[in-house]
């Protein structure tokens, strides 16, 4: 038992607690995931079977991560265990069971934008008002629908539902949501949110089925329980529901999801479920340093929606907070990159020890552009991910239809990509049979001398014939053979040859990319099943941050604090903390929303390990418009005997639109917020007020101005352009005002004149 000692009392209690059902909830750092850890490991030891050992994870990566680690103390059998996100392992289990629903077991997972132009399509096709019913307004609808377990039928009976559906004047939504699930049936696909949904269904309808995983998962663990939804909370409750050997770990004050329906009842929900729960508190974080725990404990306490707990760290003090104040988006990228470049260089630090954490991922334009300045490697998290792009989803859209034919949304992406004369009339003329028939897109397609014209028959006859050959490769061939096969013979590949621009070329290679990845899947010695159609359900549930290939390069990690959860770093940049950005212009109607804020907050402080630094800019470009933007009420909630303040950025000369009076120790003085002059209104927009000339520069116009020109804006007054960039119309200047000091305009916008 020598490897259960790295636990503190608390925590090797919760480890050695295998039987019945245990929770902890505790504060960040203190050691749950750990704890999940260690039990696994510990359960392997006491001889319990690793295929009886289910983990629920937030994502893959962490998965990942807790696999290497058990099997780093007890040994390969740990590869056994069924590790992995709620969407990950029960679209496994669907896989196996999807017949007793239904579904064909190669069934598609669609993504979101899949399902939103599945969406799109449904609602021309009603003909709805794009506004009232915006295809972002109907998928979030439908998910959450699907995420407290409202199948279309219940959807549509329900009163309550109706009756706001209706007074909204939306009463269109539960036939829009029935003809989106029936779809997306035909399709042989499923969304996101079905993988939880059907599963709850498979079980709810097949007792067989239940018996066998409630049998089979004798002991569950669940990381994060905070941001489990209704639908995923159900999942769990059955399966443990014979041998109850369930242990959930979370912390209420990092509940983040509820935008995306996580619940923070299941936690209050498990007392009442089971009740002879073990619970176990642990206190000690281990992560920070004592100023970073006092901090999150101040920002927390704000709060009036959370379970009371301690949280202390024998760490040492460690340095303040500090807070950098920047005058521009711009210029906040380049103190946070010239902190970092300092701190590498004077402490002997690497790359990868620090993190820039924000709000938004528009926001990492301004982080990226000034790291790359100073020549800083850096990786962003998140955002659009290899297998988002375009060239990308079209070559997987046809090994989707090789594998699955009826799925709509790839064979719509394909049918006359490349061009092959098969026109949008032709398209949707098939759809709309398809539909009075019931069948699916392809069934009609094949079948297309019955709707369409002789020509225009042939010619998607052709296609049919061709995506068929590739059914028979796919029988025969390697992954890879295959991969390139359809790379090649579908066209693609020469289209993508052809186009010699940049992005082209790019385009080429990133499909070049793809194979050199199906490649090496297909050589890969540690897994048995080896086809394309593995190599599909594989990455369908991939997140940016879960296809890491260079995991071990040592980069700055950029990222939003959604998906910072879980994670730590030495030394943590939280950006933009202003009002409206952080907490969110949304959050700010309501209690429950801005306490959401603050827990991300929370989550966003707690990742740090030594240094944790806080910054807001006084003005931020949005929409091409420049914002007077108010440091975060955050800021104003931390006791400012944790706090250094860096005011070393000084507008260039004396600046009207903020005061320099220096901090004194009232955080509302502190953060000195931007006082603007009677005149001017506390958003100034450049749009405003045209006195100078009477809109911004014409496209004609924007040739004549050339750096060193001397100017006067409407508001800022005299100054001298100093740089252009960027391409008409979008051409930014960087003019420095005699009284104003530097700032950068959208020409477009601007109110501008050459003196
Ligand atoms: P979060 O709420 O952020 O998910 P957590 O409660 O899951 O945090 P862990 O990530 O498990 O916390 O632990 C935080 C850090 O403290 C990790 O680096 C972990 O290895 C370390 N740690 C936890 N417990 C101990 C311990 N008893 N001794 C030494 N280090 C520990
Ligand atoms: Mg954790």
């Amino acid at each position: 038992m020598e490897y259960l000692q790295g636990l503190n009392p608390s925590q090797r209690a919760a480890v050695e607690c295998v039987k019945g059902p245990v929770m902890i909830i505790a504060g960040a750092g203190s050691g749950k995931t750990r704890v999940i850890t260690y039990r696994v490991a510990h359960l392997i030891r006491l001889g319990i079977d690793p295929f009886n050992i289910l983990v629920l994870t937030f994502t893959n990566k962490a998965a990942r991560e807790m696999r290497e680690r058990i099997v780093g103390v007890v040994g390969a059998e740990a590869k056994n265990i069924w590790m992995g996100t709620f969407h990950s392992v029960f679209a496994k289990l669907l896989r196996v069971e999807a017949d007793k629903i239904g579904y064909p077991s190669n069934f598609t997972i669609y993504d979101t934008d899949d399902s939103k132009s599945l969406l799109r399509a449904i609602l021309k096709e009603m003909n709805l008002d794009d506004k009232l019913y915006s295809a972002n307004f109907v998928y979030n609808r439908i998910s959450a629908a699907k995420n407290n377990l409202i199948s279309w039928q219940e959807y549509q009976q329900n009163d309550q539902i109706q009756a706001d559906d209706f007074s909204g004047g939306r009463g269109q939504l539960g036939k829009i949501y029935e003809t989106y699930a029936q779809r997306c049936y035909r399709a042989g696909a499923m969304d996101f949110d079905d993988l939880l949904f059907k599963t709850n269904e498979l079980l709810k309808k097949n007792p067989d089925v239940l018996y066998k995983y409630q049998n089979k998962f004798k002991y569950l663990m669940v990381d994060e329980y905070q941001d489990t939804n209704y639908s995923q909370y159900l999942i769990v409750k059955k399966l443990a529901a014979i041998n109850e050997n369930i242990c959930v770990v979370g912390d209420d004050a990092q509940s983040i999801y509820a935008f995306r329906g996580a619940n923070i009842q299941n936690i209050l929900n498990f007392e009442k479920d089971y009740p002879d729960l073990h619970v176990f508190k642990l206190e000690q974080n281990y992560r920070s340093t004592q100023n970073i725990v006092n901090v999150a404990n101040s920002i927390i306490a704000n709060n009036k929606d959370q379970l009371k707990k301690t949280v202390y760290s024998e760490k040492e003090h460690g340095d303040k907070i500090k807070v950098m104040r920047a005058f521009s988006d711009n210029e906040e990228g380049k103190m946070v990159a010239e902190a970092i470049l300092q701190e590498h260089a004077n402490k002997g630090l690497r790359w990868h020890d620090f993190a820039i954490l924000y709000r938004t991922n528009a926001q990492s334009r301004s982080m990226e552009e000034a790291l790359r300045k100073l020549n800083i490697p850096y990786k962003i998290y998140g955002g659009l991910s290899f297998y988002q792009r375009k060239e990308i989803k079209d070559l997987i859209a046809y090994f989707r239809l090789t594998y699955n034919p009826h799925d709509e949304a790839a064979l719509k992406r394909v049918i006359n990509y490349p061009k092959r004369g098969i026109g949008d009339t032709t398209v949707d003329r098939l759809i709309v049979s398809a539909n009075q028939h019931q069948i699916s897109l392809w069934e009609a397609a094949t079948d297309p001398a019955k709707y369409l014209d002789g020509r225009t028959a042939s010619t998607v006859s052709n296609f049919i014939i061709l995506i068929q050959s590739f059914q028979v490769i796919a029988q025969t061939m390697s992954a890879y053979e295959a991969a390139l096969h359809i790379a090649q013979h579908s066209g693609l590949l020469k289209d993508l040859y052809e186009d010699k621009s940049i992005e082209g070329l790019n385009r080429h290679e990133n499909i070049q990319e793809l194979l050199n990845g199906i490649k090496e899947f297909s050589e890969r010695e540690d897994i048995e099943e080896k086809g394309l159609d593995v190599f599909l359900q594989d990455i369908a549930l991939l997140t940016n941050d879960d296809n890491d290939k260079n995991k071990d390069a040592d980069t700055v990690s950029l990222m939003t604090i959604h998906s910072s959860k879980g994670l730590e770093f030495p030394h943590v940049f939280v950006v933009g903390l202003e009002e409206n950005l952080f907490p969110s212009q949304l959050s700010l109607n309501s209690r429950t929303d801005l306490e959401e804020e603050r827990r991300l907050f929370y989550v966003g402080v707690t990742r740090t390990e030594h240094k944790l630094t806080l910054s807001y800019a006084t003005s931020r470009f949005k929409f091409g418009t420049l914002i007077n933007c108010e440091p975060s009420r955050f800021l104003d909630e931390i006791d400012a005997k944790f706090l250094e303040l860096d005011y070393s950025a000084k507008p260039a000369t004396g600046n009207p639109f903020f005061d320099d009076e220096k901090p004194d120790n009232r955080n509302k003085d502190i953060f000195s917020k931007p006082k603007p002059s009677a005149s001017s209104p506390k958003t100034t927009s450049v749009l405003a007020k045209a006195h100078v000339p009477t809109a911004g520069f014409a496209p004609s116009d924007m040739t004549k101005l050339q750096t060193g020109m001397e100017v006067e804006h409407e508001r800022f007054g005299f100054g001298k352009v100093i740089n252009l960039e960027g391409n008409k119309p979008d051409i930014k200047a960087t003019i420095f005002f005699k009284e104003l000091g530097q700032k950068q305009l959208l020409l477009k916008f601007a109110k501008l004149r050459i003196v």
